[in-house]
């Protein structure tokens, strides 16, 4: 029999910590499987996954830039991929693709898990209305959060991902010159790439609340400028993306082999070197 099959895809996709990190959940579980990284370009992607598939793939992990893409070529779809127009997890189910969104649970359940936070009516800020922030932003709604505001580069996204919402009460879109009269915020969310492509985002210390925690979505070299950033502005707390990385690869791994891995030791293991970390998801 041939050993089974899963890869993350993206591009680029060779800083990628998916294959390590699963790699480590199956040796833990006692599960025999192949998990590579496929870089595609966003007009190689459908033909290199229908290839995978034919291959044998029975699951996908999808990062940058192919979330929208991958959650259009499936079949079916959970409800918070649904929501969030973006599939990161693809299962082969009666040679069908079927999408899921683990970024969303796997950020929540770093933050309330493994550093002990109550999201529960924090005022919220939400940097970014690309994939990531709509895998990220239906889960800190359920989650309890207080008012969540949105603001984008592009106004246009952030007016979409709160339509999406369909929370018009609740959460709302500004833009980013309306940042100096926003106030504080409790819990800053900082869901861009800007730190990826080494720019800077002039952030106003204005907006950060007496209990301020701030999470930056990535990880490595790309989240230091906005973490660095939160600590000179008085955060009380500033979280990088890792442990969501390592959550929402466990709840991809358990979709796939029905067990939920111990995420403990990956997540010290990487975290013990995450300054230096190549960037990546
Ligand atoms: P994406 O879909 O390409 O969206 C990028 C977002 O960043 C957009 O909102 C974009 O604004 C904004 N942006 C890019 N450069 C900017 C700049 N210089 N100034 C202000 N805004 C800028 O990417 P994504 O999938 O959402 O990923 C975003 C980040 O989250 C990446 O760093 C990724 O590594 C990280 N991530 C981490 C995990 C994890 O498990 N830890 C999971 C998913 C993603 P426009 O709309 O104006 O272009």
């Amino acid at each position: 029999m041939t050993m089974a099959r899963y890869a993350v895809f993206g591009h680029p996709v060779q800083h990628s910590l998916s294959p390590r990190i699963h790699a480590a959940f199956a040796r833990q579980q006692g599960i025999a499987m192949a998990y590579e990284a496929i870089d595609a370009t966003p007009d190689e992607f459908a033909a290199a996954l229908a290839a995978f598939a034919a291959g044998g793939g029975r699951g996908a992990n999808i990062t940058l830039p192919h979330k929208q893409a991958a959650f259009a070529l499936c079949a079916g779809a959970s409800e918070r991929a649904r929501r969030a127009g973006a599939a990161n997890t693809l299962v082969r189910r009666d040679g069908e693709w079927h999408g899921d969104n683990t970024d969303g649970s796997g950020l929540v359940r770093d933050l309330a898990d493994r550093h002990a936070l109550d999201l529960r009516a924090r005022r919220t800020l939400l940097i970014g209305a690309g994939g990531a922030a709509r895998g990220v932003a239906p889960a800190l709604v359920d989650a309890g959060i207080g008012d969540l505001y949105i603001i984008n580069r592009t106004p246009e996204r952030a007016d979409a991902l709160a339509d999406a919402l369909g929370q018009p009460g609740r959460v709302h879109t500004r833009y980013w010159s309306d940042l100096g009269n926003l106030g504080g915020f409790d819990l800053i969310v900082n869901a861009t790439a800007a730190g990826r492509e080494q720019s800077t985002m002039p952030l106003p210390n204005t907006i950060v609340g007496p209990r301020a925690l701030a999470v930056d979505l990535s990880y490595g070299e790309a989240a230091i400028p906005f973490l660095a950033w939160a600590r000179s502005a008085g955060c009380a707390q500033a979280i990088d993306g890792l442990g969501m990385l390592v959550e929402q690869a466990a709840e991809s791994f358990a979709l796939w082999h029905g067990v939920r891995p111990d995420t403990a030791p990956i997540y010290a293991e990487l975290s013990g070197r995450a300054v230096a970390l190549a960037t990546g998801d």
